[in-house]
């Protein structure tokens, strides 16, 4: 009988896909891989997207299955932010997790269970059973690096990081950060994601080992985990081909800016007009996927609500109504508008692409690299300020002037599209991605870091030991 082990992911596509690429690699080991979902998606504009890739995995992996939890009613909660609802949904699945792996175990012994970081929580589940632990870190190890160090930061700080404005904030081994570029859920000390996140990186060194890309930590006060480090880890999603590959076939060389950013982020229909004249004015080649501006969602205000109604798909966006009049038209020969998803890990490969306006999610910078392409960043929730920083630092990426203010104008959008595609400093950008991608290869292949990572583990769940 296959052992199995059990994957907890966030919800979300970018948090869901980067955990089943991990399933996969230990797939092959000779274990069964169960994901475990939370009831809901914050997944924009692809909650069908997330059901189409569950169905597509499971049934080309036969020892891959997926299990969803009930859905569990919400507190009131204050926070403007959706992790706050969150942690609140984390914490209420718990007992549903609980019973959940105690009858997977019972039909086969569950060597590990793996959770998001977000779902640290759910360690406590692993101690009630006598599973083993890891977290799965999703973003990059710099940010693991100033996470595992903010409790300590915490205590010694006591005013908001919004109201530190421009000060540098000092993390061992990283570049001094403003504080404005914090994980924007936690600009606010009161608030109450601020307080899930602490309460997470408080708790994360008692796992039995973080799975990341990254190594040689330090935790002050706390002894550090064991750091795997597997990756990167890119998907091809299953799908059928997508226009926009056909679009890029016909398109010279690296001349193609591709505009994406992530599974979450959207425009005001004031920005995505910007956005449209920017392109416009650049005369760059473009392939732009375009969501619905986002509309506040009901359940996640303060009254609370069902779980499952966290997950409000945006309509399909109507391009002609967001978009200035007669753009489509008057570009339609260098340019194309994709509505709401794109293929973005085979967009970032098509040697068409030269460069990338994105949002910093990690995957996509993963995805970046793998492909080659120099980016613009854009940050717009989360870490991804904090990642900017580090991409800009590592000169893998310029920065959008005026995203802070998240009034991005037209001019700012073409110097930086026609920079990014057609400049000197984007043929640089391009040279070092590839030793990038080269070492990205090198560590997938025999051999190489990911794969020695991934054997070791496999040894020590084989061999029982934690
Ligand atoms: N993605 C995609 N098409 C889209 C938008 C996103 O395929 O139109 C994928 C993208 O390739 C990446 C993931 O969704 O794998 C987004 O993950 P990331 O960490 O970049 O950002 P998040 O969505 O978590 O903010």
């Amino acid at each position: 009988m296959k052992e199995t082990l059990v994957l907890y992911p966030f919800p979300g596509m970018g948090h869901l896909v980067s955990m089943v690429e991990l399933g996969k690699l230990f797939l092959t080991h000779g274990f069964a891989v169960a994901v475990i979902t939370v009831s809901a998606t914050y997944t924009t504009g692809a909650a069908s997207s997330t059901e189409t890739f569950i169905t597509r995995m499971s049934s080309a992996h036969p020892f891959l299955s997926f299990h969803r939890l009930p859905s569990v009613s919400l507190p009131p909660n204050a926070s403007p932010h959706h992790e706050a609802h969150a942690f609140d949904l984390l914490r209420l699945s718990n007992p549903h997790l609980l019973s959940l792996l105690s009858s997977l175990s019972q039909s086969s012994p569950v060597r590990a269970l793996i959770v998001d970081f977000f779902c640290t929580i759910a360690l406590d589940v692993a101690a009630e059973l006598a599973i083993p632990s890891y977290i799965f870190f999703t973003s990059s190890a710099a940010i693991l690096a100033a996470f595992l160090h903010l409790p300590a930061l915490h205590s010694k700080v006591t005013t908001s990081f919004k109201d530190l404005g421009d000060s540098p904030l000092h993390f061992p081994g990283l570049p001094p950060i403003p504080a404005r570029d914090m994980l924007l859920p936690m600009l606010d000390r009161d608030d109450e994601a601020y307080k899930g996140f602490i309460a997470i990186f408080n708790r994360m060194p008692d796992a039995d080992g973080i799975i990341a890309i990254a190594g040689g930590l330090a935790v002050p006060g706390k002894k550090a985990p064991p750091v795997h480090c597997v990756g990167p880890l890119t998907a091809i999603q299953p799908k059928l081909r997508h226009d926009c590959l056909d679009w890029l076939d016909k398109q010279p060389k690296q001349s193609v800016v591709f505009l994406c950013f992530g599974s979450l982020g959207a425009f005001s229909a004031k920005q995505l007009h910007e956005i449209a004249i920017g392109l416009e004015k650049s005369q760059q080649k473009f392939l732009w996927v375009v969501r619905s501006p986002p509309n506040p969602v009901p359940s996640l205000a303060p009254g609370g609500g069902e779980s499952a109604k966290l997950t409000e798909a945006p309509p399909e966006p109507e391009l002609e109504a967001l978009l200035p009049e007669g753009f489509l038209d008057r570009t339609g020969e260098r340019g194309m508008v994709v509505k709401s998803w794109a293929p973005q890990a085979e967009v970032l490969r098509h040697g068409a692409v030269g460069g990338f306006v994105t949002h910093c999610g990690w995957n996509s910078v993963l995805e970046a690299i793998v492909g080659g392409v120099a980016m613009v960043a854009w940050p717009l929730y989360a870490e991804q300020r904090m990642n900017k920083v580090m991409l800009v630092e590592m000169g893998l990426a310029v920065e959008m002037r005026g995203y802070e203010s998240g009034a991005v104008e037209a001019r700012e959008v073409a110097e930086r599209v026609k920079g990014v595609v057609e400049g000197e400093w984007g043929r640089e950008v391009r040279g070092r991605m590839e030793l990038l991608r080269l070492a990205a290869e090198a560590a997938l292949a025999d051999g190489g870091s990911s794969s020695v990572a991934v054997n070791d583990l496999v040894s020590i769940w084989k061999a029982g030991r934690r």
